[in-house]
């Protein structure tokens, strides 16, 4: 056990530390920064395929989502107001807009979230993701 939780764990030997906002924004592999996270649009390898680290250990669980819901509820909420108020649009604009504007962005922004929650537990727990308890 650590004296501190909350510090980065050391750098595996064969493998330099990967800036947290670079895997996140790259979606790439904690350990190694090259292999891709994701195979499709949300779900995690169960493996990398470039330094073979375990990535079915992750345990981001609901975080992404409700961060995303948080991030991008109050900018879309905030945005039918604008809308509503300066143009008061026909209700089928709300309808065809909002969902259009949501969908891509929500799973874009999932995709990082998720990424970034993953990079955070390889930096901080990474025990857990190698198994070592
Ligand atoms: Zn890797």
């Amino acid at each position: 056990m650590s004296a501190d939780p909350a510090a980065p764990q050391p750098a595996e030997p064969d493998h330099p530390p990967v800036a947290i906002a670079a895997a996140a924004f790259g979606c790439r592999c904690p350990r190694c920064g090259k292999g891709k996270l994701f195979q499709g649009l949300l779900k995690v390898r169960p493996a990398c395929a470039v330094c073979g680290l375990d990535l079915g250990q992750h345990d981001a669980g609901d975080g992404p989502a409700v961060f995303a819901i948080l991030i991008l509820g109050a900018i879309m909420v905030i945005g039918v107001f604008i809308v509503e108020f300066r143009y008061q649009p026909p209700f089928w604009v709300h309808a065809l807009v909002w969902p259009a504007l949501l969908l891509p962005s929500t799973i874009l922004l999932m995709r990082v979230l998720k990424a970034g929650l993953v990079a955070l537990q390889y930096r901080h727990r990474r025990s857990e993701m190698l198994g070592e308890g």
